[in-house]
């Protein structure tokens, strides 16, 4: 049996030679010496293996690094969760385990940016939108936030645009989780946002305010009828955020119906394992009118060009790839696949399905609360839905220690108080040893508090939620979906930036094991040596494989990772009386994340020019460091470049930055380029952010989840983010909901790298780059490659400059994207980071075949575009223009275009490869954003 390596690289032996053949060089270290700068490359040991990689274990098998694993696994503990506090373990449908979870058709595709073969999960999505607005109240939601305090932040910079009176105030109740409004002080001080904490039953404070954040129920249980604060606040002019709890909202006045203008949360009870803290959808709602304030990913419905209903991204031009430092935030990967999996589980359970949990998740909180009082044990609130908070003078930690010896997790929230939170997992029977635990019985049977019953709106009324009540029919319509989207398990997904590389079902597995998945972010560190022994080793891994001194794992994507080393660097500065330092340089080329992330950070952005050739333009930076000199904090670059190319010049140019004082951050999102010949932390960066969802083989999920863990050299060690309730991390600051953010998707990136090892992962490396020098040369006399280094090679990507063929022929990037999917491809990067270019990525697993099967559709696409120029089919009616094909636009009785059917869908051949039919037309996007609509359409649409 061959290494796991020779499984998750695509090329062999052969297959890499007949690639060097085209490329012309010897060797892959031949290729590496041609493509990156000599001053950066790695020399290697006297064994043959980059420095630093050379203590990683040598490579496990898949059943090897498995059996470790088990062994970490085993020896966590798995309790009975009742800590609440955002997190509650939840029963997950095994036909949505199985079918969404656990299947590459959803977890292995990218964000719907080609929506023509993005349907199912853009529906799903849809319905995920519409699930949140029907429990809210509200009116548009977005899918999806991060989590719930991101989203919390999230709305409190939404109000402040939204408001449009320039005042900085923000009231936020005490009752909000602790996590919540640690991110929101994190966020609100680079803003200039003062944030007043009171407890808000009292009415609003003194004073101006833009905005008012509570939640419903609170931290400590209590439900609270926040009408009248509401009232108040918009007598003042404030708008108001609620965070809700969407199961409770079944029972309870959601926020819309009490005149809230936001709503935000997290949907990880609907489904979707508490897995240490992540990943789980977050979600945002608004009304109507502030809509195009929502930041993040919004599905809106379209026509395509046979007028029938279609998905797709709506506004993106709030988005930080269009607007940069004035976006709405600089949110980009969401989280897709746990919205999909919250979504499924609504439509499964349905409005009377919802309702009846929750009814026995607050029956079990009034069992409790009744059976204290007969007891005698004071119940400090009269109304709540799940949460009990007793308060037990003195006994705190004797009924933490109670509970536990009977597998329970309770809260304990100060040495007095404890507070239990019940779930749908919760039987009669924790009831019973959580009373024991208090010294008491189960009691009377009716409760003395208000009933909190009190909703009186429908929900779910829309078909998505009533038609898939069956396991059959909910398998059918997953299968349906995904059917219509083009992922990796059809075809490769040639990607530039994104770096589509396998998932390997072995690094997938581990992540639905209870002993990883059914653990409480906020569970004694006693329950879960097992995972922290398995945090702790991939940071060691990731700051040898980066060249950097520490990492942490807490930002759940690579914005947020982007944000907290940013904050780092900012914190730095200050420690030594820097308070100037506020600047940060941004090439023009760079990610739009980037600009938007120094905005949040308060920076101020100042763009530095690109030379014909790509590269940074070493004269601009030297004059834009000279002119800002001790006001710079900070440049941030990203290596190898976006434009997909090794810049000679990366040394000297973080030696300039350094040499003024500023900090050299390096944006690791294309480390895939760079793992086991180069390190950052090592060539002039102090921080980085990589990306565990590109590189280290988490999937993309559909656009989410995402893991983007922050990586800095030991003088910013003390400045890496914290998080109130872990004590083991500082207390600096905190961007994530969770300790360890997206916690329970590390084991794939350990798998990786456990079996890849180090030969592994610089072999993985060596080929992506030489499978995008074939690609490079091969398509390069039928669209030209845009950028190159000094000595004709590209990085890990290339970009095909179609701007000559569009001025000459009329036919764009869009027309080639879009026959693409006639051909069974998914289109590469469209327009970034140059607009008329395709940026391709091919990694190191796509085989030679299907990189040439790529090849040979670009090429036979470049002769239609030819017929085109020609002028054999007009500019306006021809196979690139008219992609893609659906089966229904070609079985029509009468046939008028120019080219025939055949042409059409299957341009070279039916032998050619697996045909893909593509559910629906090209889609109109500037029409669904002229008449917005973003929930579910009524069924008649489409008939
Ligand atoms: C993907 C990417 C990002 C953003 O990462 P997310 O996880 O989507 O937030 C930032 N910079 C570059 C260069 C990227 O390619």
């Amino acid at each position: 049996m061959p290494r796991f390596a020779d499984r998750h690289i695509g090329p062999d032996a052969d297959a890499v030679a007949t690639m060097l053949d085209v490329i012309g060089v010897e060797s892959l270290s031949e290729l590496a010496e041609k493509a990156l700068p000599a001053g950066i490359l790695d020399a290697l040991t006297t064994e043959g293996l980059a420095p630093g990689l050379d203590d990683l274990p040598a490579p496990a098998t898949e059943e090897q690094a498995l059996a470790e694993l088990r062994e970490r696994a085993e020896s966590n503990t798995v309790a009975v969760s009742m800590i609440g506090q955002g997190y509650f373990d939840t029963l997950t449908p095994a036909v949505l385990r199985r079918n969404i979870l656990e299947n590459p058709a959803w977890y292995t595709a990218y964000t719907p940016y080609q929506p023509e073969i993005s349907q199912g999960r853009l529906e799903a999505l849809l319905n995920f939108q519409t699930m949140v607005e029907d429990l809210t109240g509200l009116e548009v939601a977005n899918a999806s936030m991060l989590d719930e305090a991101t989203a919390a932040a999230e709305a409190m910079t939404l109000m402040q645009r939204a408001v449009k009176r320039s005042v900085n105030r923000l009231a936020v109740d005490s009752d909000v989780y602790p996590q919540t409004a640690a991110v929101i002080e994190t966020r609100a001080k680079p803003l200039g946002i003062e944030v007043v904490t009171t407890d808000l039953r009292n009415g609003l404070p003194e004073g101006d305010f833009f905005g008012v954040i509570v939640q419903s129920p609170g931290a400590s249980g209590c439900v609270t009828d926040w009408s009248g604060l509401i009232e108040q606040a918009h007598e003042r002019g404030a708008l108001v955020a609620v965070g809700a709890d969407l199961l409770a909202m079944t029972l309870l006045t959601p926020p819309g119906d009490i005149g809230a203008d936001v709503a935000f949360g997290t949907t990880q009870r609907f489904g979707v394992p508490m897995g240490f803290g992540g990943p789980h959808a977050g979600y945002l709602a608004v009304h109507t009118k502030h809509a195009r304030q929502l930041p993040g990913r919004l599905v809106g419905v379209s026509v395509d060009a046979d007028g029938s209903p279609a998905y797709r991204l709506a506004l993106q031009t709030r988005e930080q790839h269009i607007r940069r430092d004035k976006a709405t935030s600089n949110i980009c990967t969401a989280q897709v696949l746990l919205a999909v999996m919250a979504a499924m589980y609504a439509s499964y359970h349905g409005s009377d399905g919802l309702t009846a949990i929750a009814h026995r998740v607050h029956g079990h909180a009034l069992g409790i609360a009744t059976g204290l009082e007969t007891a005698g044990v004071e119940v400090v609130h009269d109304a709540f839905f799940d949460t009990v908070l007793a308060r037990v003078p003195g006994r705190g930690e004797q009924v933490r220690a109670a509970a536990k010896e009977r597998g329970i997790n309770v809260w304990l929230v100060d040495a007095d108080h404890v507070s239990v939170s019940c779930d749908e997992a919760t039987t009669a029977l924790h009831v019973e040893h959580v009373l024991e635990a208090f010294g008491a019985t189960r009691g009377g049977q009716h409760w003395r508090g208000p009933a909190v019953h009190t909703r009186s709106s429908e929900f779910l009324t829309h078909p998505a939620f009533t038609r898939y009540r069956t396991e059959t029919e909910m398998m059918r319509y997953l299968r349906s979906l995904s059917d219509k989207d083009i992922a990796l398990d059809r075809s490769m997904i040639p990607l530039g930036s994104c770096t589509m590389k396998l998932n390997a079902a072995a690094e997938m597995e581990p992540i639905t094991w209870p002993e990883f998945a059914r653990q409480h972010p906020f569970a004694p560190a006693s329950d879960t040596p097992g995972l922290r022994s398995m945090i702790a080793e991939l940071e060691t891994w990731l700051t040898k494989l980066t060249g950097y001194d520490s990492v942490s794992l807490q930002p759940n994507a690579g914005s947020q990772g982007e944000y907290a080393g940013l904050l780092a660097i900012q914190a730095y500065h200050l420690s030594r009386g820097d308070e100037q330092r506020n600047i940060c340089l941004i090439p023009s080329s760079a990610h739009g994340t980037n600009a938007a992330s120094a905005a949040l950070a308060g920076m101020r952005v100042v763009v530095v020019a690109c030379r014909e050739n790509g590269d940074v333009d070493l004269d601009d930076l030297r004059a834009k460091i000279a002119e800002h000199a001790d006001a710079i904090a900070a440049l941030m670059i990203t290596y190898p470049s976006t434009h997909g190319v090794f810049e000679q010049d990366v040394e000297a140019i973080c030696a300039a930055v350094h040499d003024v004082g500023g900090q050299v951050y390096v944006d690791g999102a294309n480390l895939n380029a760079l793992v086991g010949l180069a390190r950052p932390g090592k060539f002039g960066g102090d921080v980085s952010h990589l990306n565990l969802h590109k590189t280290f083989c988490i999937p993309h999920g559909g656009g989410g989840p995402g893991v983007g863990p922050v990586a800095v050299r030991s003088h910013l060690t003390p400045f890496l983010p914290g998080h109130p309730l872990a004590g083991e991390l500082s207390d600096t600051y905190t961007v994530s909901a969770a300790p360890y953010g997206s916690a329970s998707i590390l084991p794939i990136t350990w798998m990786y790298i456990r079996m890849m090892g180090a030969p592994g992962l610089r072999a993985a490396t060596l080929t992506a780059i030489a499978s995008a020098n074939y690609v490079a040369r091969r398509l390069d006399e039928y669209y030209p490659v845009l950028y190159t280094g000094e000595k004709g090679m590209v990085a890990h990507e290339c970009i095909l400059d179609l701007r000559g063929i569009t001025k000459n022929t009329g036919v764009t990037v869009d027309d080639v994207a879009k026959r693409l999917a006639d051909y069974g491809f998914h289109a590469p990067t469209m327009s970034f980071p140059v607009a008329g270019t395709l940026m391709v990525e091919p990694t190191e697993s796509e085989s030679l075949n299907e990189v040439n099967a790529f090849c040979e559709a670009m090429i036979a696409i470049r002769a239609e575009i030819d017929q085109v120029g020609s002028g054999t089919w007009p500019v306006d009616d021809n196979p690139l223009r008219g992609a893609p094909h659906t089966a229904e636009s070609l079985l029509v009785e009468e046939w008028t275009h120019p080219y025939t059917r055949q042409q059409a869908a299957y341009p070279l051949g039916k032998a050619y490869r697996a045909k893909v039919w593509p559910p629906v037309r090209r889609i109109d996007s500037a029409y669904g954003d002229r008449n917005l609509v973003c929930s579910c359409p009524p069924v008649e649409a489409f008939a």
